[in-house]
């Protein structure tokens, strides 16, 4: 029977349409296909380690861990990489980020940026987040970061200035703003001018910044005594690990200028091989209440005490609610729903196992509706990851499931197949809840170890006496089995 039954989903498998990836470069969805056969190489921008994880992180990172549990349930060989910002993530005034927090903090940048990354790594393990399988740290490639300032300036992308800095000349880029022409106009709008610098134009980004002399970040190189800019980081990471040329590019649509243009115009700069990415795949903003979440507002909530509210499966629920491309808000209202929603899957799941041995029909009742709905909902995730489409279908097999145990109308197997499909397609989005162990009380363990007494001494009359007391007092079966004593309820 089980292998009837995994067979027939091996074979919902054949009709599912491709995957499907809006591509922010073409503004459209796509086909996905990767550059090699069932190989995919992702590259999502990662953490800057100066402040706590906000709900902004949750959002973007939830996504593609959802991403990536899908592409790997389609067969795919997933590499995730998520490159370490320990340096050079300057801010308007010019400040780098750790070394501001660090002066404030009296630590050192250095220990700020182990003390923010540590902490980071926590709450994605909270958040039930796969950790990447590369993060590789900027301040640890400063080699192949200053080969890439030197590949850009051989080509005549870039140009050294006498006071020892290296800007990308964005004049000599012809395809500089094919990205951004496809982001929204209030997001380019807003990003702003750097402040009076030795660039021949002020359009010009940073490769190479000379260090002032209380800068506490600086390296030897070719140029001057000094740091890399931010954008070169990620692309002379993303490069010695994956090669000229890769399959996706993520992280949240703000980055997407000047932050993800500028990633193009270097690598692309620098290797000749266009395109750099094959897919761009953006995730939507985060609203507080209908607000922007930002630091000037002061309206920024951080992961760690919206988990004092709500649960990790609560937070992830609703954060898959809304597709990645559309803004997400955060508000009470919202959450309060969804952790009636978890509550809902963790009683599911108790109602089946409670009725797994009460079942009175032998053949199959409702095991066919719930395939289809699989179906359904792997083929929404196929349509661009559309996880609120897919999880109504989840939801579906969820009310089902209770209406049949509700009716009588159920075989064990029918439940064995929900509790399986519940549990598989749950999985992308972590919001399958721990269910409580049941503890037997101290008078029942007392009462087993005087059974095992009994049985070892021989005395099965005993021994039979306590088994069936337990049952009749307490509702508890006792098997002996190999591995030992064993007890589930009764009910
Ligand atoms: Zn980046």
């Amino acid at each position: 029977m089980r292998s009837r039954f995994k067979k027939r989903f091996e074979n919902i498998r054949v009709d599912l349409i491709p995957l499907q990836l809006f591509n922010t470069m073409t503004r459209r969805k796509e086909k996905f296909k990767p550059l090699k056969d069932r190989e995919v190489k992702l590259f999502v921008c990662g953490v800057t380690t100066y402040s706590y994880v906000h709900l902004g992180h949750a959002r973007t990172y939830s996504f593609y861990d959802t991403l990536v549990r899908f592409l790997r349930y389609l067969g795919y060989k997933v590499t995730y990489l998520q490159n370490v910002t320990d340096v050079g993530h300057l801010l308007d005034t010019g400040e780098d980020r750790i070394i501001k927090a660090a002066k404030e903090e009296k630590k050192h940048p250095m220990e700020v940026a182990q003390f923010y990354l540590k902490h980071w790594l926590e709450v994605m393990e909270r958040l039930k987040i796969l950790k990447p399988d590369l993060m590789p740290k900027a301040t640890e490639h400063i080699k192949e970061i200053i080969e890439q300032v030197q590949a850009l300036i051989k080509n005549g992308y870039a140009y050294i200035t006498p006071e020892g800095n290296v800007y990308f000349e964005i004049s000599k880029f012809k395809d500089y703003g094919k990205l951004s022409k496809n982001v929204p106009k209030e997001l380019v709008a807003g990003a702003r001018v750097e402040v009076k610098s030795d660039k021949k134009n002020q359009r010009d980004f940073a490769l190479w910044i000379r260090a002032k002399p209380e800068h506490i970040l600086k390296w030897e190189s070719p140029f001057s005594l000094g740091f890399p800019g931010w954008h070169i980081e990620d692309t002379a990471i993303a490069i010695k690990y994956f090669g000229p040329q890769y399959d996706i590019h993520g992280g949240a649509i703000e980055l997407a200028f000047p932050h993800h243009e500028a990633e193009i115009a270097q690598a692309e700069g620098a290797t000749g091989i266009k395109p750099y990415v094959r897919y761009w795949v953006h995730t939507g903003i985060l609203t507080i209440k209908g607000i922007k979440m930002s630091k000037s507002l002061g309206n920024i909530i951080q992961v760690n005490d919206a988990l004092k509210k709500y649960s990790p499966e609560t937070i992830r629920l609703w954060i898959a609610s809304t597709h990645y491309r559309k803004p997400l808000d955060y508000n009470e209202k919202d959450l309060e729903v969804v952790k009636k929603k978890v509550e809902k899957i963790s009683s599911t799941l108790v109602k089946i196992k409670e009725n797994l041995d009460k079942a009175k029909i032998k053949k199959l009742v409702f095991s066919n509706q719930i395939e289809k709905l699989k179906k359904q909902f792997l083929q929404a995730m196929e349509d661009d990851v559309n996880t609120p489409l897919a999880l109504t279908y989840f939801f579906k097999i969820i009310s089902l499931v209770n209406k049949q145990i509700d009716e009588g109308k159920f075989s064990r197997k029918d439940l064995e197949l929900a509790n399986a499909v519940i549990n598989e397609l749950g999985q992308f989005f972590q919001i399958i809840p721990k269910l409580k162990e049941e503890k037997l009380s101290e008078e029942i363990i007392e009462l087993i170890k005087k059974r095992e007494a009994a049985r070892k001494a021989g005395d099965f009359k005993t021994a039979d006496e306590i088994r069936k007391r337990i049952r009749k007092e307490f509702d508890i079966i006792l098997e002996d089995t190999k591995e030992g004593v064993k007890w589930r309820k009764a009910k």
